[in-house]
């Protein structure tokens, strides 16, 4: 089972067997220009992405929904997100964005209020200064416990599920509280919400998602097929992107301050955080140079991979440097500070003004 309400470590593999995820590197060569993060396999699984994929091709209307749920600060792993949204935007999708007020209310006890609060200052402030158009049209950003149509969704979704299928995917017990079973029927609206006739009616819809959110897709897919004939829905497709390690090991996540880097940390301290991660460095500086690094358990080079290097070709460099062990993990980390600090003090020249679009967005 995959909790996505609890963060565990994924063994990506497994879930393309058992799951029935599919290995987006199946038809790389489909898709035109792919984004960063599908190249380089850190997106590595879907379900019905080819369906979209013809519809980028043959530039046709399709939808982009992805969920944020306000509860803690927005990481730089949280930006994998954003690229991929920037990527589908400039195929000309529309962007639905759900601010999960209500599951975070519902899972950790967050106020609306506060919710709102931190969607404006974390999300959507940084999902403006990381280059996305809020202001568009085609761009749909709500506040679950604001918005009525997603209410009246929900309600009618839920006839079409039962108890006993949401214990099967989620496992819920006889104590976990009413409102936190409500939330995945309030996601499966959001995912189909763009689909409803005040969107133009049904359409094909992706999900880009981190793997624990697999459980609201099955149950979002599985729900959508019961409406195919009533509404004409269409069964929502995704893609699951690896999780980025937290600077202690295991996922880097928004509750685990030891864990995270963050948008809003100013370069100074995103730059100490780098220097204290985790490399795939050998005991010894000699021993590095015979042996090389093991780049693929390297903290660094995961950074380089998601966020830092944008040239497929310089990043294969580094890769054969450290495995040829000409790279030191010193010099490696000092060029990743560097890279870091531009970064974030990039990002906090456009946050100010973010901020003040983010405000009045919801
Ligand atoms: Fe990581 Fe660089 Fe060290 Fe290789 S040389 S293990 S990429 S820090």
């Amino acid at each position: 089972m995959i909790d996505p309400w609890i963060s565990s470590s994924v063994d990506y593999d497994k879930l393309v067997n058992k799951f029935g995820i599919q290995k987006i590197s199946d038809m790389i060569e489909d898709i035109k220009n792919p984004q960063k993060l599908i190249r380089r396999g850190v997106v590595f699984g879907h379900r019905d992405f080819d369906e979209i994929n013809k519809n980028i091709n043959s530039n046709e209307d399709f939808a982009v929904v992805t969920g944020m749920m306000p509860s803690g600060q927005m990481h730089i792993g949280h930006k994998m997100i954003v690229d991929q949204l920037k990527w589908y935007q400039d195929k000309g999708a529309m962007l639905s964005l759900p601010i999960a007020d209500m599951e975070s209310y519902a899972a950790r006890g967050v106020s609306f209020e506060k919710a709102r609060q931190i969607a404006v200052d974390e999300y959507l402030t940084n999902f403006i200064a990381l280059g996305l158009d809020l202001l568009k049209d085609n761009v749909n950003v709500y506040l679950q416990s604001s918005n009525d149509d997603l209410h009246d969704l929900a309600f009618k979704v839920s006839k079409k599920t039962n108890f006993n299928q949401l214990n099967s995917i989620y496992g819920f017990t006889k104590s976990t509280n009413i409102a936190h079973l409500q939330a995945p029927l309030v996601q499966v609206a959001d995912i189909l919400i763009p689909q409803i006739e005040e969107f133009g009616g049904p359409k094909k819809v992706v999900v880009p998602v981190g793997v624990d959110q697999d459980p609201h897709l099955r149950l979002t897919r599985d729900i959508a097929s019961k409406f195919s004939d009533e509404w004409g829905f269409i069964a929502p497709a995704s893609t699951y992107h690896r999780f980025l390690t937290g600077l202690s090991g295991g996922k880097m996540s928004s509750s685990k301050p030891s864990s995270a880097i963050y948008l809003n940390d100013d370069s100074r301290s995103a730059i100490e955080k780098v220097k204290s991660v985790k490399t795939g460095g050998r005991e010894s500086l000699k021993e590095q140079r015979e042996l090389g690094g093991e780049v693929d358990k390297c903290v660094v080079y995961e950074l380089f991979v998601y966020h830092l290097v944008d040239d497929d070709d310089e990043l294969e460099r580094i890769r054969l440097q450290c495995l040829d062990g000409e790279l030191s993990c010193g010099d490696c980390k000092e060029r990743a500070c560097g890279l870091v600090e531009e970064f974030f003090d990039e990002l906090s020249d456009k946050q100010e003004e973010a901020h003040e679009i983010a405000v009045n967005l919801i």
